[in-house]
């Protein structure tokens, strides 16, 4: 039997969704027998793969980057999870969201703090522009299921990938 092709990417996410999948530890033994991660940060793939069955995605949508490769991932992959509470809320990564446009915050924070060095964050090509809002995974691409938490225990990201595998995203609590 072929194996099945999964991946996880890192959108706007502190990477403790990652983190938590890491905690599954001996299981992910029993998953490298049945799946190859095609792509991930803890792989460090630079493209997004055609032909990919999962794609669990960690983090909200917070920048044109963002954008580009949730828009990748959804053109490329038959099932899409929303993985931990920033991909299915904008949870943490959202907090910006009350304090308007991030022009506004961004000088603030880098020129008008008095232990900064006066410079904003700007690099073309390098460090992508914000959007204005921050928004859930869902408000930008179809999403085929959701995977709560902050983070998500292992135990359930085991238990969710199980079902996954089996075809069945219905199992995911
Ligand atoms: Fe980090 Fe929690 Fe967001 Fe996951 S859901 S990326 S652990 S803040």
């Amino acid at each position: 039997m072929s194996k099945a092709r999964l991946a996880t990417a890192w959108l706007g996410g502190c990477s403790g969704c990652h983190m938590s999948f890491l905690d599954m530890d001996a299981w992910l033994f029993d998953l490298a027998a049945v799946a190859d991660v095609v792509y991930s940060p803890i792989a460090d793939i630079k493209v997004f793969p055609s032909d990919v069955d999962i794609t669990l995605v960690e983090g909200a949508v917070a920048n044109v980057d963002n954008v580009d490769l949730a828009r990748d991932i959804r053109a490329n992959s038959n099932v899409v999870v929303s993985f931990g509470d920033c991909a299915v809320t904008g949870n943490v990564t959202a907090m910006r969201n009350p304090l308007g446009d991030p022009a506004e915050i961004l000088e603030a924070v880098y020129v008008g703090s008095p232990d900064r060095d006066g410079m904003l964050p700007v690099e073309a090509g390098i460090v992508p522009p914000l959007l204005p809002q921050v928004l859930p995974l869902h408000k930008v691409i179809k999403v085929d299921a959701y995977l709560p938490g902050c983070p998500p225990p292992a135990d359930r990201i085991q238990r969710a990938v199980e079902a996954l595998l089996d075809g069945d995203p219905s199992r995911i609590t």
